[in-house]
């Protein structure tokens, strides 16, 4: 129950884990030790304990609540804070745990957000004293203040420290590598808990993608994150912004230049011509099927030119397929053992067909 209302409040999905944080930040005490059975000193009932459980609680308070919770909200991203900004459910409990204090032989079994609203709350607190269960239902006012946490001002103030540029060469940036370099910048933004990693605009050029991007540090971390799983050059240059304490400020922008060439393309490197089989890593297959890494590529051939066929007859020195396009027959030098009906990768360059054995 408890646990739906907090759910319904802060629509996330982490209420069974912060449960058990809690329970685990109401420091737990040690059941005490009993020898022999003797007698309340106050009522003579016989007990474990020096005073029986029902005359310490009608004397003593094994627990104190301050009701008044007030936790700092920030407006535009919904986050609270405890120390730092943090989600809203963390910090609430966080809070509420820091108005809650109890005697140490109070054993809590279970310290849940009962009811929650706007205003209020309830908690309800199970536990054990001296053998006997207890449960509690504390109610609380709740004050939420609205304040913009630092990295909604930066943030929504327009601030950045770095632009990453997104290019490739010679073509345009395929939907899968915008995809890619997009979840890296989110994954980095993700794990990084500064103020200042967060992307602030993405523009869209006729050239490619720049990202703007809130701390130096993290732009060049995510930069060399998509380089290496992308494939590219990336180039680092600097850019005066203003002055600030007699200081330059500077803007560094980080430039990944995506290669050419991808998977699937056809290319010719010195005298061979490749089929690039691993464009990240530069690496490709010949007319025969034999792996090469590649040195100085030249794309010949984009993919979307790269066509499956059959071969229809073969001999010594000749291959016999089918050009995908026109469906005629064409003669091409045999390379590699091909059998009749296999399928392979075919494409021209400059009017002369090639043939790559099917990977
Ligand atoms: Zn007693
Ligand atoms: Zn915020």
């Amino acid at each position: 129950m408890g646990c739906d209302l907090l759910n319904r409040w802060i629509a996330d999905g982490t209420c069974d884990r912060e449960l058990s944080k809690i329970l685990l930040k109401a420091k737990i005490s040690d059941s005490p030790i009993s020898i022999s059975m003797r007698r309340c000193a106050i009522c003579g009932a016989e007990t474990d304990y020096e005073i029986c459980p029902k005359c310490y609680l009608e004397r003593y308070t094994i627990y104190e609540f301050n009701p008044y919770i007030e936790i700092k909200v920030c407006p535009k991203c919904g986050r609270a804070y405890s120390g730092k900004w943090i989600d809203k459910e963390t910090a609430l409990m966080d809070t509420i745990l820091k108005n809650f204090t109890h005697d140490l032989e109070f054993k809590i079994l279970r310290f849940e957000l009962e009811e929650l609203g706007e205003n209020n709350g309830l908690i309800r607190v199970e536990g054990v004293f001296r053998g006997e269960k207890l449960t509690y239902e504390l109610p609380f006012e709740l004050r939420q203040k609205f304040e913009v946490c630092e990295r909604c001002s930066r943030l929504y103030g327009g601030y950045f420290e770095s632009i990453i540029q997104l290019r490739a060469e010679n073509r345009a940036i395929e939907e899968y590598e915008v995809e890619r370099a997009r979840s890296l910048i989110d994954e980095s933004i993700e794990k990084a808990d500064y103020p200042t990693a967060f992307i602030s605009k993405i523009v869209e050029r006729k050239e490619g993608i720049d990202y703007y991007i809130g701390d130096r540090n993290l732009a060049k971390k995510i930069a060399r994150r998509i380089e290496e799983e992308l494939g590219g050059k990336l180039t680092e240059s600097k850019k005066i912004s203003g002055r600030k304490d007699g200081r330059d400020i500077y803007r560094t922008t980080y430039s990944i230049r995506l290669r050419e060439y991808r998977n699937g393309d056809v290319v010719r490197d010195g005298t061979k011509i490749l089929l690039v089989t691993n464009a990240v890593k530069g690496k490709g297959v010949d007319l025969s099927g034999k792996s090469h890494v590649l040195k100085n590529p030249k794309v010949i051939a984009k993919k979307e030119h790269v066509k499956r066929t059959f071969v229809v007859n073969v001999d010594k020195s000749v291959v016999e397929v089918l050009n995908p396009t026109t469906q005629e027959v064409v003669q091409i030098e045999k390379r590699t053992d091909y059998s009749i009906g296999e399928e392979v990768l075919y494409f021209e360059d400059k009017g002369k067909p090639y043939i790559f054995p099917e990977l």
